[in-house]
């Protein structure tokens, strides 16, 4: 199986990717936590995608293109995967065709997350990181919020908001996402891949996703 998930941040793209992966056995591909991972290693790629992803802008196509073509070649790639974060843009998208026909590839859908944009205002500010490096738990004000204000239940070290989820760079990531990344979908619809599911929580997502692919 080969998926590439759509939607805006905060969608709950990473949760369903998870709930995907188990179910069908296949990679999960995050260009985002690649980059993150990259950053906090201060490889070369990190230091230049870094300031970008902290101003909440998209790191250049030519950057994620070599991710990409490094990650897509890796034997664990060959049972299947499910991108998370990639493409954003419509080269990406064109970059990744080609890409996939070098390896005779094909996609089996592109899965469109259509959750509402006051869920994900919320959820994407609400949402706090444990600061210790080797634990990263991540807990949201509205929801699965901590048992104590600021702290860490899993190893009590102190929460912080991640640069990109205050309020005013959600802003910028979402207007992003509108003039960037949604061309996708009806770039992905013409080419008969598209697939959408609408609602608030990942779990009904996740569930009418699997009906839809009838796998
Ligand atoms: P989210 O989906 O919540 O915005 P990600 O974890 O996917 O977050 O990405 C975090 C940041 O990494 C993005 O804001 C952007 O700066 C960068 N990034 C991730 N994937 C891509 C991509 N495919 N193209 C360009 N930038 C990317
Ligand atoms: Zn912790």
């Amino acid at each position: 199986m080969r998926l590439i998930l759509l939607g805006a941040p905060g969608s709950g793209k990473g949760t369903i990717a998870k709930m995907l992966v188990e179910k069908y056995s296949i990679v999960q591909i995050s260009t985002g936590d690649i980059l993150r991972g990259a950053v906090a290693a201060g490889t070369p790629v990190g230091r230049e995608a870094e300031a970008y992803m902290k101003r909440g802008d998209l790191v250049p196509d030519s950057v994620i293109m070599g991710i990409m073509e490094e990650r897509l070649g890796e034997p664990d790639c060959a049972p299947g995967f499910i991108l998370d974060g990639f493409p954003r843009t419509i080269p990406q998208a064109e970059a990744l065709g080609g890409l996939l026909e070098k390896l005779s590839l094909k996609l089996d859908a592109v899965c469109n997350l259509d959750v509402p944009e006051e869920v994900i205002i919320k959820r994407l500010t609400g949402r706090r990181t444990c600061s210790n490096p080797s634990c990263q738990a991540i807990f949201n004000l509205d929801g699965k919020a901590p048992k104590k204000e600021g702290v860490c239940d899993s190893c009590g070290s102190p929460l912080v908001q991640r640069d990109d989820e205050k309020e005013d760079v959600v802003r910028s990531r979402l207007a992003t996402y509108a003039g960037k990344t949604a061309p996708l979908i009806g770039f992905y619809d013409r080419k008969g891949l598209l697939m959408t599911v609408s609602g608030r929580e990942s779990k009904p997502l996740f569930e009418e996703i699997v009906k839809k692919l009838g796998a």
